[in-house]
């Protein structure tokens, strides 16, 4: 289980942005393995505190997490991305604008690495979601550094040969245990496992070949997407090391909430409001829908909570064809502070009304239930 992010930047709970990214950059200066590298453990505190800041530094990531924790981000498709995002000096190059340009970062023993995944909050109105919507998303990413095409030489510049392992991208470490020698074959400190190293490293991306962008891409909605669910760009994610395949982008979609309608699936429930002598008489009634208005028969007699069907005003079902139906919960109004003409009318039609006018086939617990608005939904 990962650790509490608050906890591994030691901030409140309640700490500003500002206060976020101070303690994730005195950290990080404290943990770089460039800096720090009598601490053995100091690369994987490294990657815990890029992953809290990660966290904590996107409001909506941070909201998800102060709600349902680590399980609730892993669900809403969120990963954190700093296994794939190739070596802790390209990180810290994204971070400090090249603080340790030149030096080499120590490597990942796995060698070339596929892009890390990377995931994007957007928000939608309910008929953003009903329709479908293109939404233009905005993201850093890791690219391939342009100026040297990756190679991480500055252009005109040799590659030579890596003389620290003789151009095989590997040493061997050998040990003398109570067992016997042991042999231990490690990615090469030097190269990073290419066997070779420019002479000049590229004064764009300091010899790393990738660099830290800012990309925006327009995304595609499907109709009937529904608050939480999460639609994956394959491809879009962080570039790979040295030409291996690039990762995902999982962009995460929020459906704010709607003044008129609470969805249950496809379907939509709306409340309305009804006069008593109405509900009494019955009509035609206005009611409102995602798209305008429409009218809907209020039977003679309808009763508070009764709830009336217009089929197909719904949401659309995501790549199906048929839609969901709005559900119109009638809330019968009682007429309030009478005219003294509204009075003598009340009073009237009161003293007509008979048993005949008040009977109904419900239970007391029917009416109860009513009464409580179970029924409503
Ligand atoms: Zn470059
Ligand atoms: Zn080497």
């Amino acid at each position: 289980m990962p650790r509490d992010p608050y906890q591994v930047l030691g901030v409140e709970r309640d700490a500003s942005e500002q206060q976020i990214k101070k303690a994730f950059r005195q950290l990080a200066m404290e943990l770089h393995p460039d800096v720090n590298a009598h601490d053995p453990d100091a690369e994987q505190k490294f990657k815990e505190a890029a992953e809290a800041n990660e966290i904590l530094s996107d409001a909506e990531r941070r909201a998800t997490y102060d709600r349902y924790g680590h399980d609730g981000l892993r669900s809403g498709g969120y990963a954190p991305n700093f296994d794939g995002f190739g070596s802790i000096s390209d990180l810290f190059n994204t971070f400090f604008g090249g603080a340790s340009a030149g030096r080499a970062g120590p490597a990942y023993p796995e060698g070339h690495r596929q892009g890390g995944d990377l995931a994007v909050g957007i928000e939608l109105d309910l008929l953003e979601a009903a329709e479908g919507a293109k939404v233009q998303v905005r993201y850093d990413a890791v690219e391939r550094c342009e100026h040297c095409h990756g190679n991480g030489a500055e252009p005109g510049t040799p590659i030579k040969t890596c003389a620290r392992c003789g151009g095989a991208g590997q040493l061997q470490a050998v040990t003398r245990t109570l067992l016997g020698q042991m042999v231990r074959t490690m990615v090469c400190d030097e190269c990073h496992g290419d066997g070779r190293v420019p002479e000049q490293p590229c004064r764009e991306c300091h010899g790393s070949g990738r660099l830290a962008s800012k990309r925006t891409l327009e995304v595609d909605v499907p109709a009937g997407i529904a608050d939480g669910q999460r639609i994956r760009l394959g491809g879009h994610g962080h570039a790979g090391e040295a030409g291996a395949p690039p990762g995902d982008l999982y962009v995460v979609v929020q459906v704010r909430e709607d003044d008129r309608f609470v969805r249950e699936g496809d379907h939509l429930i709306t409340a309305l409001d009804v006069a008593a002598p109405l509900a009494a008489l019955g009509g035609t009634l206005e009611v409102p829908t995602l798209d305008g208005s429409a009218t809907i028969e209020l039977p003679a007699g309808t009763q508070p909570g009764e709830v009336l069907t217009l089929r197909g005003a719904g949401m659309p079902a995501l790549r199906r064809s048929r839609r969901g139906d709005l559900r119109v919960v009638v809330n019968v109004v009682v007429p309030r502070r009478l005219s003294p003409e509204q009075r003598e009318l009340m009073e009237r039609l009161n003293d007509s009304l008979s048993e005949e006018n008040l009977r109904s086939q419900e239970s007391v617990f029917a009416k109860l239930r009513r009464a409580l608005g179970s029924q409503a939904a």
